[in-house]
Order: structure tokens, then sequence, then C-alpha cells
């Protein structure tokens, strides 16, 4: 199996050859093609799988494929919320995934990729959140916050992804995890990773993904 073979765009493909990567992992494999076709993924796997590039890819070629239509090219003054949102435990997990977001979209200069998260100050995340932006990464109890106070517009999300999602309920998120989905359009696509889906995690993903989910192991 080979990147160029997973329906990836060349923009992305010669990112990933200057990453070093000579060749998917066996997750990128399987999760890549599945959420390229808009499939809703379930990626029971743990860090060192590739995950991120999983998601991070199939996120990206969303962007990119939505610039290409003319009528979505940003009109000046029209500030539009992230297509992209990432929500995350941490915010060191935050810096991971919005650095291979960079990483795998260096080819793309417009490309915008921001973070909220908490324990930072929030006029810096106002006014990134008052910019346009692409990928919106977050930990869900900063992101309730920016929702409450109207600042977040996320009615244009197309892709929610949830990344180390069990991590994310140990730490008491479900409510605001739950929370933020009722803010988005039921017309998207879930994409979940977690070290295990019994229990609390699974209950979540029935709630959030479509019944035709792809589960990676
Ligand atoms: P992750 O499991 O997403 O945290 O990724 C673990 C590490 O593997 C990161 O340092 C990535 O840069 C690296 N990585 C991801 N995909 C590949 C690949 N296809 N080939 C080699 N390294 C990779």
């Amino acid at each position: 199996m080979s990147f160029e073979s997973l329906g990836l765009d060349e923009t992305l493909l010669s990112a990933v050859r200057t990453a070093g990567y000579e060749n998917p992992t066996e997750v990128q494999a399987r999760a890549i093609p599945a959420a390229l076709q808009g499939r809703d993924l379930r990626v029971c796997s743990s860090t060192g799988s590739g995950k991120t590039a999983s998601f991070v890819l199939p996120a990206l070629m969303r962007v990119l494929e939505a610039r290409k239509d003319p009528a979505n090219k940003p009109k000046r003054g029209e500030i539009k919320g992230p297509r992209i949102l990432v929500l995350v435990p941490t915010r060191e997990l935050s810096m991971q995934v919005a650095k291979a977001a960079s990483d795998y979209g260096r080819n793309v200069p417009w490309l915008t990729v921001t973070s909220v998260v908490g324990g930072v100050p929030y006029p810096a995340q106002l006014k990134a959140l008052r910019s346009p932006l692409d990928i919106l990464i977050a930990t869900p109890g900063r992101l309730i916050d920016h929702i409450q106070s109207g600042k977040a517009v996320l009615d244009n999300v197309e892709m929610l992804v949830l990344d180390e999602a069990d991590r994310m309920l140990d730490m008491g998120f479900i409510e605001d995890i739950e929370h933020i989905a009722e803010q988005l359009p039921a017309k998207r696509q879930t994409l979940m990773a977690s070290a295990t889906f019994d229990g609390e995690v699974g209950r979540l993903a029935q709630r959030l993904q479509k019944d035709d989910v792809e589960r990676i192991e």
C-alpha cells in the first residue's frame, strides 16, 4: 500500500514525502480511504499508530475540496466558522494536532489552523475566532466558554473529530462534548479516536456517529 493509492491530493502527498514517510501505517491505510468517502470512523488505537494523520489528512482534503468551489472563496469582511473542529483533552495534544495540520498542510499557503485551549488568556483566542479559519482545535471546556459568549461560530462545521475521546471522558468532558455536538450541523462527518470504545465512549460514539461507521482497530 502506498500513500499515492489512498486518494489524497498531490499537495498533501508532497507534504507527506517531505515528512519522510515511505508508506502509510496500517491505521492510515484503512482510515484515510474510508474517511475520504465521507464515512464516520471509530479508530481504536493508541499513540504511535499514525492516527493523527488518519484524520488530519482527510480533514485537509475537505478544506482543499471546498476551496475549489468558487462559491466558497472567502468574501471580504465575511467570517465563516471552521469547516473542521477537532476536540482534544489537553493543550499538549492540541499543539501536536496543530503541528500535524501545519506540516501536512505546508503547501497550502492560505490554510488557517487555530487552537483554543484552557489555561491561556482569552484575547488572542477571541481575535483568532473573529478571523477566517479552516481548522479549529479545541479543548471542550474552553470552547464551551466561547460558545456561551457567542464568539465561536460552528454552523459551518462539516467534520467533527474527537481525538483521545476516552481521555476527554475521564476528564469529565462528556456534557461539554454533547453540548458542542448539539451546536453543529447534523449533516456532518464524525471521526473518533480512542484507546477503547467500551462503556461510556461507545455510548457517546453511538449518539454522535452514523450507524454505518467504519471500525478500525
Ligand atoms: P501518532 O500515532 O499520530 O501520534 O503518530 C506517531 C508518530 O508517527 C508521529 O511522530 C508521526 O510523525 C509518525 N508517523 C505518522 N505516520 C507515519 C508514516 N506513515 N510513516 C512514518 N511515520 C509516521
